[in-house]
């Protein structure tokens, strides 16, 4: 951004100026405070309080059985979907954990069923 102090191209006073030069600065400047002083609002409000459920408060109360019953289809699905991604992502874990501990089982099995 230009930092430089705004000059009035035909000298005149910028803050009275009638040429268009000054005009468009004057309102740039109004606007540049009106963003300062919103940046400033945001900042100092407290931040809105998040509804504990997301999905209770955008479903509309009017929502029809069908829909309820659409709707929780939706959401099982999302969550079969969160819990296939979350064992995907810990495959290489469970493998570390079970592999060794089923092998011995394996193992002990064969042992015990050879003897009789
Ligand atoms: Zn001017």
């Amino acid at each position: 951004m230009n930092n430089s102090p705004y000059r009035c191209p035909i000298y005149g006073n910028p803050t009275s100026c009638n040429c268009a030069s000054c005009a468009i600065e004057r309102r740039l400047r109004a606007s540049r405070e009106a963003v300062k002083a919103a940046e400033i609002a945001n900042l100092s409000r407290p931040p809105a309080p998040r509804p504990k459920n997301l999905d209770d408060f955008f479903v509309s109360p009017k929502e029809s059985p069908r829909e309820k019953i659409e709707r929780q289809r939706r959401e099982r699905f999302a969550e079969s979907d969160k819990t296939w991604a979350y064992v995907q992502a810990n495959e290489g874990r469970y493998a570390v954990i079970f592999i060794p501990r089923i092998r011995s089982l394996v193992l002990w099995y064969v042992k015990t069923s050879s003897t009789f």
